[in-house]
């Protein structure tokens, strides 16, 4: 085994990849940017070599700059997470021709996987049962569309590079065509730098299920079973589960049997996933599963397979990159209980999943579950890469306890200022129809007005809000307004008072509410945790003349740093609440930006192409009197 190893990552996968390394007593080196030089990953790493400033191109994607790292550190191995340049050829290549090993597949099996297109060809010529569809040398628009004639609408128009759930765009019907492979060729060309597409036929209401497989440097090739990713939005994935709601032994045995023949194809060796899609409008069936493409390197959800069959993959990928055999053999592979996975991410749900950034200055995550985690309480989330901060994963006997131990575990997140996307997984993981594996990828967006729903606070936790703040007045803080309109009859005597959560206003009672409740104070404001949110509850109204927390006044402003991609309104035109206004493209995603209320658009101030800072306003919706 070689003994140290750089990470030529960052965040939650470097610090996962970190905790086998120490386990196997494998000195640790970082990398890092500008923008990273106190993240969580660099100060656990024995060592920490900086590569180059924030944007990634000149940092984290940087191969001259991470090869000379690894050789100035004096690393013996290379580990690439996921992301960034873990499905890079030319990088595994720069890391072998420097004399380091290279912790993945060979140069020529990411090669071989990496366009879908070819991929596809590969697949099909080696007997793998691949979806429907049409690739090529990427020909005219009237090509392009015979082909989708014949395959029959709904298609989809993918990008040959994509990834991430990129430049994906459904197509329904022949008029819609043109501009939709036009959207797709601009998204493709931006973040791939290559616009050529393929055509698969558009499977309905489907299933994602994926297999894990790992081949070594001798021959040995095994897979270690199913993970369920059908929850999805904008075709990433959002919880991930092993193994696979209403599976068979049959059709494992055949989508197993599958992916082992695709890593054949290509003399696969170390960690690999092939992904299938299936209709299970009539439950799975072994006829109704094809392959979509295979990821060459670990995958992000990769914790349910660990929990479910009980190895740590990333040790594997240690010993194999090494010369070793695989550690276990197919029919030692069992699969035991059940692992569902979220992923907790630096954003606003009920302000259409716009990234949050900004300093932790508290974090909570909870125990009693897996947290692979990127960050501390302290640390800053910015705006330079993926929103991505923390996976949990549960196990349990059944699938019931596992969704439970997360729901609750989700529901348990507390963070301030920065706000997460803790209260829609929660809402997710209790969905009775997720809970009965009643699901399809389109399950979160037929849910979306209630999954992403603006949270409330309970009257519990409002009444527990209004006593600490009528104590806090004791001691000379301003107190809250008695109200009169709170009056009941026939109810037990209580005050009730008027206070203020996030700006709005709200009737309290004064009783005591939860002793255990989590206060913090946050200056004028107490901060209450409950079902994965933050409420900040005021005793007296927000001060508007301080621009806090005034989302009322219209204004519509880049939340991050980014670049805009899309303007979808003039000056003038009259927009309905969530209406989006403009798109701006930041964290690996675009965003759009939505109208806060029903009027009419003025100030628009947004172009195509401009770059815009952080809190740049953007165009502002003035409200119609009622
Ligand atoms: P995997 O196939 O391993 O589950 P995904 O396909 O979901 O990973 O994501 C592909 C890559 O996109 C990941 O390597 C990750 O770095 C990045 N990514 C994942 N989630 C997000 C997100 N919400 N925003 C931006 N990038 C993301
Ligand atoms: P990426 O490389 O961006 O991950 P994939 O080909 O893996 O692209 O597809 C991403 C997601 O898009 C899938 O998980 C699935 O939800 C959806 N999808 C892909 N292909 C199809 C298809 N042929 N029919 C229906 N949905 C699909
Ligand atoms: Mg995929």
């Amino acid at each position: 085994m070689f003994r140290s190893v750089l990470v030529a990552n960052r965040g939650e996968i470097a610090r996962r990849i970190f905790r086998t390394a120490r386990r196997l007593g494998i000195e640790t080196v970082a990398v890092c940017s500008d923008a990273d030089l106190d993240a969580a990953h660099v100060r656990e790493a024995d060592r920490a070599v900086r590569i180059g400033p924030a944007p990634a191109a000149e940092s984290y994607l940087s191969i001259p700059d991470l090869v000379a790292a690894a050789l100035e550190s004096g690393a013996e191995a290379v580990h690439p997470g996921y992301g960034f340049l873990s499905e890079s050829a030319a990088f595994a290549e720069a890391v072998q021709a420097a004399g380091l090993i290279w912790v993945g597949p060979s140069p020529e099996a990411i090669r071989a996987m990496g366009l879908k297109d070819s991929a596809r060809e590969r697949m099909i010529a080696a007997g793998v049962p691949v979806t429907p569809g049409w690739q090529g040398d990427d020909g005219s628009e009237a090509t392009l569309l015979a082909a989708a004639r014949d395959l029959g609408w709904p298609v989809l128009i993918k990008a040959a590079a994509g990834g991430g759930g990129r430049g994906i765009r459904r197509v329904d019907a022949a008029a819609d065509f043109s501009a939709a492979l036009a959207a797709c060729r601009r998204e493709a060309l931006a973040a791939f730098g290559d616009d050529r597409v393929l055509l698969e036929r558009c499977i309905e209401a489907p299933r994602h299920i994926e297999v894990q497989v790992f081949g070594d440097a001798h021959g040995g090739l095994v897979h270690l079973f199913e993970r369920d990713c059908t929850l999805q939005r904008r075709r990433q994935k959002v919880i991930e589960e092993a193994p696979a709601p209403g599976m068979t032994p049959e059709v494992r045995e055949a989508v197993c049997a599958a992916a082992l023949a695709a890593a054949r194809a290509v003399d696969y060796v170390g960690a690999g996933t092939v992904e299938f899609i299936a209709d299970a409008r009539e439950g799975l069936r072994a006829d109704r599963i094809w392959f979509m493409e295979m990821n060459t390197r670990l995958q992000v959800e990769h914790p349910v397979t660990e929990a479910v069959v009980g190895v740590d993959l990333v040790e594997w990928q240690f010993r194999v990159a090494a010369g070793e055999p695989l550690p276990l053999a197919q029919d030692q592979i069992v699969l035991n209980g059940w692992a569902v996975e979220a992923r907790l991410c630096a954003e606003v749900p009920e302000r259409g999943f716009i990234p949050s950034v900004g300093p932790l200055e508290h974090l909570r995550l909870p125990e009693g579950v897996r947290v692979d985690s990127g960050v501390e309480a302290g640390d800053e989330v910015g705006p330079h890469y993926d929103s991505l901060i923390a996976k949990l994963i549960a196990w349990a006997p059944t699938r019931e306890g596992a969704t439970e131990a997360l729901a609750e575990a989700c529901a348990g997140v507390e963070t301030w200022p920065l706000k997460t996307n803790a209260a829609f997984l929660a809402r997710c993981l209790d969905d009775p129809d997720f809970l009965a594996g009643r699901m399809d990828t389109g399950f979160i967006d037929a849910r979306l007005d209630r999954l992403a729903a603006a949270p409330e606070p309970s009257p519990a936790l409002a009444s527990a809000a209004a006593s600490a703040l009528a104590a806090l007045a004791a001691e000379g803080a301003s107190a809250p307004s008695r109200d009169l309109a709170g009056f009941r009859l026939n109810a037990p005597p209580c005050e009730t008072v008027r206070i203020w959560c996030d700006g709005q206003p709200l009737l309290a009672d004064l009783a005591a509410g939860p002793e255990e409740a989590d206060l913090l104070d946050a200056g004028e404001a107490l901060i209450l945790f409950e079902n994965g949110s933050a409420f900040a509850f005021a005793a007296s109204p927000p001060d508007r003349e301080g621009g806090a927390a005034a989302a009322g006044d219209g204004a519509v402003s880049a939340p991050l740093p980014g670049k805009v991609v899309v303007v979808s309104v003039a000056e003038g035109a009259r927009v309905r609440r969530g209406d989006i206004l403009v798109v701006i493209e930041a964290m690996k995603m675009e965003h759009g930006l939505a109208a806060p209320f029903d009027g009419v658009v003025e100030g628009l101030s947004a172009a195509v192409g401009d770059q815009v800072r952080e809190g740049e306003p953007l165009a502002r919706v003035r409200g119609e009197a009622p």
